[in-house]
């Protein structure tokens, strides 16, 4: 990770190699941040169920009709093929935050990503003009939220705002593993030199001891299917300076370290190179990345491999 010097002391910038923006991304177990709490959407097959087994259980005791009519299930089953991801969870971790520098002391103390200690979360990088990392990534994020709920999804984000700070990294992976994630994705933008572009898929490498190991596999099927994906959806290039064909593996990352579900990281592309700066600060071009990202969390999670 590269730091700034002077007034940009707590602007923590996304290095090359050592560690992509993601490298912040871990959380301290016992200082939950402000901004932690989560967002959840239940489907509606979920309270039509619900409604159904209430509705049943008012009725009289013998009241056959009643139960035959008020049998759960029935309009349950007609929307579960109507919507594709219906049943689905998917978690979405908005890399980094826009309170984040006015935090220091919160997202610098130390939390434990069992590979080594990192700092509880950075402040991300920016486009050279000023639009900042978590801007980007919760614009995406809440494109991308939107998108898989229309498809019957029930979505999760880490944190519900841009203005606070954190969750710290650990906390981010347990709030995917709290949701019984189906598919979790970390969403970034790195800040590279500013030759380096194209985007890379970051996914988590087995270590001793590590939660994530049970989910190795899973998590690589997932990756692949979001680089697919936003390859062609997008249009942008593999990394010219990370990964083979925009495929990574880390271990140093706290939030796939920590992850008991399937789980990738997105660098979607260098926020410091001049031709993806300018697409990221365009509406249309976020939205585009929002869809290719939902058309390969659902290839996933449908089973279309
Ligand atoms: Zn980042």
């Amino acid at each position: 990770m590269i730091k700034r010097p002077l007034a940009a002391a707590a602007l923590a910038l996304c290095g090359v190699g050592a560690a992509a923006c993601g490298g912040a991304e871990v959380s301290a177990a016992g200082a939950p941040a402000p901004s932690a709490s989560l967002q959840v959407d239940r489907p509606a097959a979920t309270q039509d169920q619900t409604d159904g087994t209430t509705g049943r259980g008012t009725s009289g005791p013998g009241d056959a009709e009643t139960d035959i009519t008020t049998i759960p299930g029935t309009r349950t089953a007609a929307e579960t093929t109507a919507k594709p991801l219906t049943g689905k969870v998917v978690v979405i971790d908005p890399g980094h935050n826009g309170g984040n520098f006015r935090h220091t002391r919160e997202i610098n103390q130390l939390v434990d990503i069992l590979t080594e200690k990192k700092a509880c979360d950075t402040t991300g990088t920016s486009t050279n003009d000023g639009y900042s990392e978590a801007a980007f990534t919760w614009d995406v994020s809440q494109r991308l939220a939107k998108l898989l709920r229309a498809q019957g999804a029930t979505v999760k984000l880490t944190r519900t705002n841009n203005t606070g700070w954190g969750p710290c990294i650990t906390e981010r992976a347990a709030i995917g593993n709290k949701a019984h994630a189906d598919a979790a994705i970390s969403i970034h933008g790195d800040g590279a030199p500013p030759s380096a572009h194209g985007f890379h898929v970051i996914m988590p490498k087995r270590a001793p001891g590590l939660p994530v190991n049970k989910v190795i596999a899973e998590s690589a099927a997932l990756g692949k299917k979001v680089r697919d994906a936003f390859h062609e959806g997008t249009g942008l290039p593999y990394s010219t300076y990370i990964g083979s064909k925009a495929l990574n593996y880390r271990s140093d990352l706290g939030g796939l370290n920590l992850s008991t579900v399937p789980k990738i990281f997105i660098e979607c592309g260098n926020m410091r190179n001049a031709t993806e700066a300018a697409k990221f600060k365009n509406k249309a071009f976020r939205q585009r990345i929002a869809e290719s990202l939902a058309k390969g969390i659902a290839a996933y999670l449908t089973g279309a491999r």
